[in-house]
């Protein structure tokens, strides 16, 4: 399939843009360019090559591309039935595990440019924690906080939630 659509953009399809683009649809999520150069089997790609034949898939419409809040870009292609993925969506950026998605039925609003300005790409990407990330708790102070095993006891002065406390072990109904 990568190959039909390759030619259907009037690409050559070498082995290394039917290999990236293949994976890229498999993924169906962006990904870094480290990440998708440990999804090749066999022989690794130069960053180098990688790199021009995303660009190159990007500039014909089959990959989109999104900054993460990390600093690195995100690649991704999707299932070319439908309208295939323009990439004019937000995102979303887990800053734990890195995993970006994105929210295709989300379009990027439209911005008012002074005139004669041209617009090169947009962004939109919210990051924060997926919900696998966000479940785990395992960082983030302040989630820890107030996951954190109410203290036995009477409650402590110092409490500053502004709430009042209940008594944890209340009998249910
Ligand atoms: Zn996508
Ligand atoms: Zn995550
Ligand atoms: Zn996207």
């Amino acid at each position: 399939m990568p190959t039909a659509l390759l030619r259907s953009k009037g690409v050559r399809p070498t082995l290394l843009r039917r290999e990236t683009l293949a994976l890229l649809l498999e993924a169906g999520s962006p990904l870094s360019l480290k990440a998708l150069s440990g999804r090749f089997t066999g022989k690794q790609p130069d960053r180098v090559s990688l790199y021009r034949t995303l660009n190159l898939l990007e500039s014909c419409g089959l990959v989109h591309k999104a900054l993460g809040a990390d600093g690195a870009w995100r690649y991704c292609a999707h299932s070319s039935e439908g309208e295939g993925c323009p990439g004019n969506h937000a995102h979303f950026l887990c800053l734990k595990c890195g995993e970006m998605i994105c929210l295709k039925d989300q379009p990027i609003p439209n911005l008012e440019l002074p005139e004669g300005f041209v617009v090169h790409g947009k962004q939109l990407v919210a990051y924060g924690l997926c919900l696998r990330c966000a479940a785990g708790r395992v960082s983030g102070c302040e989630e820890e906080d107030a996951s954190a095993p109410p203290q036995e006891g009477p409650g402590r002065a110092g409490d500053e939630q502004g709430s009042p406390r209940r008594p944890s072990r209340r009998g249910s109904r």
